[in-house]
């Protein structure tokens, strides 16, 4: 049988894939032109319509129909999160130039294997890496791991972590199992966040072991209730809590790790900072994270604040030896200060060139963009919980950060109904969350393009959301 591709000049095939770009690329054009002026959550009837999308598989496909099922119904029934006015989550929109490199890299098509398969994405790793490390004040020698986000960064900090803790008491965790090994200690808050449970229990360390510590009323965790930490210990704090921004006090549990060390062996702090670690490159944040950088790893996302595409997540750690032995495929033991391949340090073996995007995220904000992007969310937040107050809402936490959480008081059943009014508004996104014990709903300002008119939009359509559903 011969390849129906060998049919046609190698010519053709080419006009195809420049024909595909071409369309897709001016329909991306006029979807982000269009951003702003678009419903933030879906028409109904536009999700509805999907139904055009899951049909039986065509027995005979042809790359421009697919092409306009995506561009008519695909488009139609995104949320805009790369608008002003998607505060959910705690997820981030899409700089210029992130979104660039990754049309770009859809016309590359790079592996981030090694620098055989990609130099170009290799050494866009490298240079994100060391800015990363610079912008977030951490040492120069440590590995930046690209994954698919915070919770495989922080699976593989905690691998690196089980190795390195393991090998102190002569086991060897990749070759011998968990099986019949010594036991590991975790102690991390009651206010972690669900994937950390998550990546102990792909680790096979499992949750039954977590030691949780008490936290004061912001979610950050009480100094004094931390137990003994010794070098059996991972301790996983948290930088940026996810309902109120709060961060643990790193300063004090690495101090407690010293105090309580072993010779030289002392617990391993890993500080999950999906978010909030990106307050370390701001000089209006910084000190919320005093002492962070006396931690053994850290976790943050590129697609949270940086406002890189989805996935990306970076593993920072300043043992790059013990991530190694956990995460390379072939393991000659990695030199001291020797540069592993992206594959040795992340669960994946063919890897997306994540670290295109945050190269391009980073050299196209500058440090000072950096630091204006993190400072100016922050000073929307408080906007949100002023505007908030004025309404009659009460604003639940201390807005430290960029995460402001309200309910109305006397009213707490009806705070899920307004946040479904707002979504069916079509004005802004925003989701419930249980805080203290109460019902309310959470707004994350994380995106470059929320400017002080989105904020007030959305306030206003917060104002209709209460005067009709909440009363
Ligand atoms: C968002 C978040 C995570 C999970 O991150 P993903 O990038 O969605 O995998 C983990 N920890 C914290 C504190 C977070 O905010």
């Amino acid at each position: 049988m011969t390849n129906p591709a060998d049919a046609q000049p190698s010519r053709d095939r080419t006009d195809q894939s420049v024909a595909a770009l071409r369309t897709t690329s001016l329909a991306a054009v006029n979807y982000a032109d269009e951003i702003n002026d678009r419903r933030v959550a879906p028409a109904p009837e536009a999700v509805a319509a999907l139904d055009n999308l899951d049909m039986d598989l065509p027995k005979q496909g042809d790359a421009s129909h697919t092409l306009e099922q995506l561009m008519s119904h695909g488009s139609a029934a995104t949320t805009a999160t790369t608008g002003g006015r998607f505060f959910g989550l705690v997820t981030g929109g899409t700089l210029p130039a992130a979104a660039g490199a990754r049309v770009l890299s859809a016309a590359w098509d790079q592996i981030a294997f090694s620098d055989a398969t990609s130099a170009v994405a290799v050494r866009c790793e490298a240079a994100a890496s060391r800015w990363m490390l610079e912008l977030l004040g951490l040492p120069p020698a440590c590995s930046v791991g690209f994954v698919t986000g915070a919770t495989m960064a922080n699976f593989v900090c905690l691998a690196g972590a089980r190795h390195a803790l393991l090998k102190r008491q002569g086991w060897d965790v990749e070759r011998q199992g968990l099986f019949g090994a010594p036991r590991l200690r975790v102690v991390t808050s009651e206010a972690s966040h669900v994937t950390v449970a998550k990546a102990l229990a792909l680790l096979g360390i499992g949750t039954d072991c977590i030691e949780q510590v008490r936290c004061d009323k912001n979610g950050a965790m009480l100094t004094e209730a931390l137990p003994e930490l010794d070098n059996a210990t991972i301790v996983i704090a948290q930088a940026g809590n996810v309902n109120t921004g709060a961060c643990d006090p790193i300063a004090a549990i690495c101090a407690k790790a010293e105090q309580d060390a072993d010779g030289s062996d002392r617990a391993w702090v890993h500080v999950d900072g999906a978010f909030g670690l990106w307050a370390a490159a701001a000089p209006a944040t910084r000190a919320l994270l005093e002492g962070y950088e006396a931690a053994d790893s850290w976790v943050v996302d590129g697609h949270k604040w940086l406002n890189t595409p989805y996935d990306c997540g970076m593993a920072i750690t300043r043992h790059p030896q013990a991530v190694h032995a956990a995460m390379a495929t072939v393991a000659p033991y990695l030199a001291i200060g020797g540069t592993a391949l992206p594959k040795d340090m992340v669960p994946e073996f063919s890897c997306a060139a994540r670290g295109v995007e945050v190269w391009a995220a980073l050299h196209s904000l500058g440090k000072d963009g950096v630091a204006d992007l993190i400072e100016r969310c922050c000073a929307h937040a408080r906007r949100f919980a002023d505007g908030l107050r004025a309404q009659g809402f009460d604003v639940l936490n201390d807005v430290v950060l960029n995460q402001v959480v309200a309910s109305f008081p006397g009213r707490e059943d009806r705070m899920t109904a307004l946040c479904d009014h707002v979504q069916l508004s079509g004005e802004a996104w925003f989701g419930p969350t249980t805080f203290a014990n109460r019902q309310a709903f959470r707004i994350s300002v994380w995106s470059w393009m929320t400017d002080t008119a989105d904020v007030d939009r959305t306030l206003a359509a917060i104002q209709r959301a209460r005067e009709e559903v909440v009363k």
